[in-house]
């Protein structure tokens, strides 16, 4: 079945019961069993196993072509679950250019479990291949990245960690499984923070990890979620499924919408660089036409004239909401170096943007006003 078809009916099974056609929701926190614990239906308690919460890992699998997936209560709940799980004393690299809060969890937490970190430019393979020449066990990648828009090598990345019996592990979440699929490329395991596209109408945290192989890490990941608990709650399961079903559709007119903006904004005297895989101009263009199946939504444009100019731009955009996160229907923007704080190591003169499903020429004419005020 092809990706559009398995986005609608995977995990979709209708109500055995009922037929009604829509996943019921079942918010039990606990269920029936026999008198010593044996089982009636598979499930026990919502901590550890949950119907709503199945659909939707069959859902993210099948979409990332995957072994199994597991849900949890946010991306980072996710990330750190995984990490938390690998032995103390294991060698991680991560992205130079990463979500923030990856890189924050890398500096204050990883270390107090004896986790070596390093951080490299994932699109530089001769330095992530020097940097593995004395041992490495985990490889993080995210491509596209947050929030330069890198897109480094997954095939490439996958190989070289495999060559030392090494994981990659593929952050997917700017792409989406409709534009990349990792475990295909060679990843082991793919995250995501369905917060963003598979959610896709900024009202549901959550997060996700497919698997390549059933195996026992996936089986000590999935224990260790059940005994820490940051797990998916029903509703929020239940309404990610219900994004997955529209998934598809949503990211073609994210990307239409995103290429136009780009081009638009590449061509504007006051912006300084538009970053973003769907232009020829992107110095991974080619390589994100192998690995990707389109640009994505999201892209990031910085802003001659520093962060004053910058700033009035973001604060002269009307329809574009100065807001974090990504991956909704409406449009975003975000001055990243603000809301990363201190520790932040983005350009002030940049403004990530999460291109939305309003029509085009609206958003061309937002920035075009708030180009030309600022
Ligand atoms: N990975 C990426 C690329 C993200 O952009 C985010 C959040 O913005 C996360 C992970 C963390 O996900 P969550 O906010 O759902 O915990």
């Amino acid at each position: 079945m092809r990706l559009e078809t398995l986005a609608i009916h995977a995990g979709g099974e209708y109500d055995l019961e009922t037929g009604a056609l829509t996943p019921p929701i079942h918010l039990a926190t606990t269920f029936r069993h026999g008198p010593a614990a044996e089982r009636i239906a598979g499930y026990e308690y919502q901590r550890e196993g949950n119907p709503t919460n199945d659909r939707l890992r069959a859902a993210v699998a099948a979409l990332e072509g995957a072994a199994q997936a597991i849900t949890f209560a946010s991306g980072m709940a996710a990330i750190t679950t995984l990490l938390e799980t690998l032995r103390p004393g294991t060698r991680l690299i991560i992205p130079s250019d990463c979500y923030a809060g990856l890189r924050l969890l890398a500096a204050e937490y990883l270390p107090e479990r004896g986790m070596q970190v390093q951080r490299l430019d994932m699109t530089d393979l001769a330095a992530v291949t020097a940097a593995c020449a004395n041992g490495i066990d985990v490889i993080w990648v995210e491509t596209p990245s947050n929030p330069m828009m890198q897109v480094s090598d997954i095939a490439a990345l996958a190989a070289l960690a495999h060559t030392h019996g090494a994981l990659l592990v593929a952050d997917n979440t700017f792409a989406s499984p409709v534009l990349q699929q990792p475990l295909a490329l060679g990843a082991d395991i793919v995250m995501h923070s369905t917060t963003k596209y598979f959610g896709g109408h900024s009202d549901v945290l959550g997060g996700a990890l497919a698997f390549a192989r059933e195996d026992d890490l996936y089986r000590a990941v999935a224990h260790r979620l059940h005994i820490t608990g940051a797990v998916m709650a029903p509703f929020n399961a239940w309404l990610t499924l219900r994004g997955c079903r529209s998934l598809p559709a949503r990211m073609a007119l994210h990307c239409s919408n995103a290429k136009a903006l780009a081009e638009f904004l590449s061509a504007q005297p006051q912006v300084e660089a538009v970053h973003y895989p769907g232009l020829p101009s992107h110095p991974a263009y080619d390589l994100a036409k192998r690995q990707m199946r389109d640009g994505g939504g999201m892209l990031s444009v910085q802003i001659a004239g520093g962060r004053e100019a910058t700033l009035a731009v973001a604060g002269a955009l009307k329809l574009f909401t100065n807001a974090t996160s990504l991956g909704g229907c409406e449009s975003l923007v975000e001055h990243r170096a603000s809301v990363e704080g201190a520790a932040s190591v983005t350009p002030h003169n940049l403004l990530r943007v999460s291109v939305g499903l309003e029509h085009i020429d609206d958003l061309v004419g937002d920035f075009a006003q708030a180009l030309a005020q600022a």
